[in-house]
């Protein structure tokens, strides 16, 4: 499979080079330059397979540079990390089917994605005999996901900034009692948008990007996108032997489009009409709605809510989305990016129709979020965490009769639990990784929001290929 910019000045390059790339040359994304297509037979046959299974049967249509039985090595080792029958199980309450995404080391999705590009790092560094300086930002859920996917890799350093006192305990704890030796945890004195935009210039800094040769974990990363795909069509399946329509709908807690895209993707593989509808569920952070319901993708200021993952504005994987829906016009989309990183909005009514035929949105407010929590747990005594719930409350607006609905669980409610407590009266039962985490031992540079010095940081401690 060749992977192409959605900018389109890239020469085509295969799946190892794409990940290794991470954001294309040309400032674009990238995608596959086709989407494979499974027939209905072959789907018919993936029904009793394992998770890993078929994570290798979905993804390795994708990759054709790594041979099988390395591939087949690499996903085995990502999966086994999970706690769960299964990795992903389904549990059905009242009309819905709820997807745990949460069993993984740090109890948000993030870890089915990060678990898989960790080992992926690792495997393609130890063929090239290279090293890896991972650095990002974060305002608590991925930074602690990506700290999992790295810790105790040979090759791999990785240095997350986060906001000192900005992220809740658990979220810290959940970072700097990792004590691994290539585990750097910088705690600054600033906010999230500080370190991220400390992060960028790093990046841009292209001698020391090159020298230190460092990597980013950001969701723009193909091969984030395609470990989710899978999730989606093992719901299909195991939807279909619980309901006999086997048209399936899912609900999306959406932030970066990261999700949701790998939802898209699936949607094109799988036969036709397997999966009906993708319905996009944003917070009170809402461009991503306005998009759909109006063609408007425009900022506006960033507002915090109880569901911090989603308090996003411009989404990172958005452009994959723009790329199609401009029929592969690479020209045009870059001609759309920069106009939209020249003035924060770009007009995309004129194509509503089609977009509507993607998806549909729901914007669910703060007030929403706390009553879906509290009315769930009354009827069904099943906690959601706040980011599910507002994929819920989306899914109960659009819910047809007779069409099965997937809502996807993308936290654990353990790790929101004053969101949690304020809704039902309660705080959810802790989960045995969480028990004592914030009386353990733990490792933090606290430095000021200076990119001076959390460079010289960097290049003190960071190996050299
Ligand atoms: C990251 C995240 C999301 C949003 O996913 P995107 O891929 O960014 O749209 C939703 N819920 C939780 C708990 C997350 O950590």
């Amino acid at each position: 499979m060749q992977y192409l910019s959605t900018r389109g000045k890239i020469s085509p390059i295969g799946f190892t080079q794409a990940v290794l790339m991470g954001l294309a040359e040309d400032g674009g994304l990238l995608l596959p330059r086709t989407i494979p297509r499974i027939g209905t037979d072959t789907f018919a046959s993936w029904q009793k397979l394992s998770y890993a299974d078929l994570a290798f049967e979905v993804m390795s249509r994708f990759v054709d540079d790594i041979p099988v039985s390395d591939f087949k090595d690499i996903i085995n080792r990502s999966y086994d990390a999970f706690n769960a029958p299964d990795v992903t199980p389904v549990v059905h309450h009242g009309d819905l089917h709820i997807l745990e995404l949460f069993h993984g080391p740090t109890l948000a999705f993030k870890d089915i994605a990060l678990q898989f590009l960790g080992n992926i790092f690792e495997y393609l560094l130890n063929r090239d005999n290279s090293i890896l300086n991972i650095i990002g930002a974060t305002s608590g859920d991925t930074g602690s996901a990506a700290i999992y996917g790295a810790r105790g890799k040979a090759r791999i350093n990785i240095f997350i900034i986060h906001p000192h006192q900005r992220v809740s305990p658990v979220q810290e704890k959940q970072m700097t009692t990792v004590l691994d030796d290539n585990v750097f945890n910088i705690a600054i004195r600033g906010s999230f948008d500080d370190g991220q935009a400390i992060v960028k210039k790093i990046f841009n800094d292209i001698e020391f990007k090159t020298k230190y040769r460092l990597g980013a974990i950001n969701s723009i990363n193909w091969a984030r996108v395609l470990a989710q795909v899978v999730y989606y069509v093992k719901s299909c399946l195991h939807v279909s032997t619980h309901e006999k329509d086997s048209s399936v709908d899912f609900a999306i807690p959406t932030g970066n489009f990261g999700d949701i895209f790998a939802g898209f993707i699936a949607k094109k593989m799988l036969p036709p009409g397997t999966i009906r509808q993708l319905i996009l569920a944003t917070n009170d952070n809402d461009i991503l709605t306005r998009f759909v319901t109006k063609g408007d993708y425009s900022l506006a200021k960033v507002k915090i809510t109880s569901s911090p993952s989603m308090d996003i504005q411009a989404a990172s994987n958005f452009e994959r989305y723009l790329y199609y829906l401009l029929d592969s016009d690479s020209s045009r989309t870059r001609e759309l990016m920069e106009e939209f990183a020249k003035n924060g909005k770009i007009d995309l009514s004129g194509h509503h129709d089609h977009i509507r035929r993607d998806f549909v949105a729901a914007a669910v407010s703060e007030h929403e979020v706390i009553e879906t929590i509290a009315a769930f747990f009354k009827e069904h005594e099943y906690i959601l965490d706040p980011h599910t719930a507002v994929g819920v409350k989306a899914a109960q607006k659009y819910k047809k009769i007779g069409v099965p609905m997937v809502c996807l669980a993308t936290a654990h409610p353990a790790k929101f639990g004053a969101v949690v407590e304020q809704a039902i009266g309660k705080s959810p039962d802790i989960p045995a990784s969480l028990v004592g985490i914030l009386e353990k031992p733990s490792r933090c540079e606290l430095m000021d929001a200076d990119k001076g010095k959390i460079q010289t940081f960097i290049a003190d401690k960071a190996g050299t290929p």
